[in-house]
């Protein structure tokens, strides 16, 4: 039953936990790069749910695979075996080149993941004595939200009266080698990085930053950890952010786009020396690598390849940027990005111009205050993506 739009946000905010702060839009429909509301209005979705709709909304080949293996087999908890899990395990280590997954569902539970795996090497591998090791992490960092995570966030509302908080992080400034370099003790186990930092406002670290970090955690025995949640799978013009500097970290954090906007799944992607020390018993989640998921993520990584979504972001991410960056305004103090990943840093509040562009049929959100981020659908074409730069354009005409 479609209610008044009024009445379905009024029933949200009173039975809901105010902990999201939504636009005024009841998304009643969605295909590709546009959402109806639930009184026809159609908007083109500039967030693609913080980047998790590369593939669009419904894209029919993943929608055609969930109700294929919905009519099948749906769930077997790890407790048995499914041939989804294997098959998506073997296409996982085709695509990011490492030989090893573990499937959680939820971005934050594959960064605990990997979190979990680093502390056991530094322990195991690396003899670092127990209770001692340290993940080395960047301010403006956004890993997701369990106490842990919240634990070594600088943002100060994501942990206001959350505490205590988890031992074993360090914080160092982003995209400055040297203070890593600095930050290495005998005791480090990890150094866990965002390769563009997403939340943060679209901040994209200098050239040569990554490889700085592959050499400094390679001498010095330490777990390079990429957290490629939000940039992952073709969202930064490439199939991971760090692939802009032929960089391999030792593992990759993946989720978000990985579930093709359909289910949640996500995952940690490395090698033995890591992986290989979970045993049965030390870690695991019910929904963790279901058939379902794994069915849908398998056809979002080959619509990812076939679909060429990285050169498509890389190209199409260009043409905005370059159109983005040509609107004067007072307010508008830097445009920034990398494939369709595109933040507009303001000198003033972002969110009021968010709902501008609402009201002008354009769907954004923003981040940290003064950053609008741009992220469309992977899969949006040339002609849809034009109006983009229109829309903001008249946004910016007050
Ligand atoms: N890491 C990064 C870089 C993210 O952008 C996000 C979500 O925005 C997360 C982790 C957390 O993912 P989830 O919300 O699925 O827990």
């Amino acid at each position: 039953v479609q209610r008044p739009p009024h009445e379905t946000i009024e029933r949200a905010e009173r039975f809901s936990a105010g902990n999201y702060h939504p636009l005024p839009v009841v998304a009643a429909h969605a295909q590709g790069v546009w959402v109806t509301d639930a009184v026809g209005i159609r908007y083109m979705d500039m967030l693609s749910a913080y980047s998790a709709l590369n593939a669009g909304h419904r894209h029919p080949r993943l929608i055609h695979a969930l109700k294929e293996q919905a009519d099948r087999l749906t769930l077997t908890s790890r407790a048995y075996h499914n041939e989804p899990f294997a098959a998506l395990g073997e296409r996982l280590a085709a695509y990011t080149g490492k030989p090893i997954s573990l499937l959680m569902n939820t971005g934050a539970e594959a960064v605990e993941t990997a979190l979990k795996a680093v502390r056991r090497w530094a322990y195991r591998t690396k003899g670092i004595p127990f209770g001692e090791a340290e993940v080395i992490v960047c301010e403006g960092n956004f890993h997701g939200r369990t106490i842990t995570l919240t634990s070594f966030s600088s943002t100060e509302e994501y942990k206001a009266d959350f505490g205590p908080f988890t031992p074993g992080f360090i914080t160092i400034p982003y995209g400055d080698a040297a203070a890593l370099a600095q930050a290495i003790t005998p005791r480090t186990a990890a150094f866990l990085v965002e390769p563009v930092q997403g939340e943060a406002g679209i901040r994209i670290p200098q050239a040569g930053y990554l490889k700085q970090v592959r050499e400094l955690c390679s001498s010095h025995q330490v777990m390079f950890i990429a957290d490629e949640i939000q940039t992952g799978f073709g969202r930064t013009g490439r199939r991971f952010a760090c692939d802009w500097e032929q960089t391999e970290p030792d593992l990759y954090v993946l989720g978000k786009a990985l579930g093709g906007g359909i289910l949640p799944i996500s995952a940690v992607a490395g090698g033995p020396e890591t992986l290989g020390l979970f045993e049965p018993g030390s870690h695991g989640s019910t929904f963790g690598g279901n058939p379902l998921a794994c069915a849908v993520a398998l056809e979002a990584l080959a619509v990812t390849e076939d679909e060429r979504l990285a050169e498509r972001s890389e190209r199409l991410g260009a043409w905005l940027l370059e159109r983005l960056q040509a609107i004067a305004h007072p307010h508008i103090r830097e445009v920034r990005g990398r494939g369709l990943l595109i933040g507009m840093e303001l000198a003033v509040a972002a969110r009021p111009y968010c709902e501008r562009l609402m009201q002008l049929g354009l769907l954004c959100k923003e981040t940290h205050t003064h950053t609008i981020r741009f992220a469309p659908p992977l899969i949006i074409s040339e002609e849809e993506l034009e109006l983009a730069p229109r829309l903001v354009e008249e946004a910016f005409r007050v």
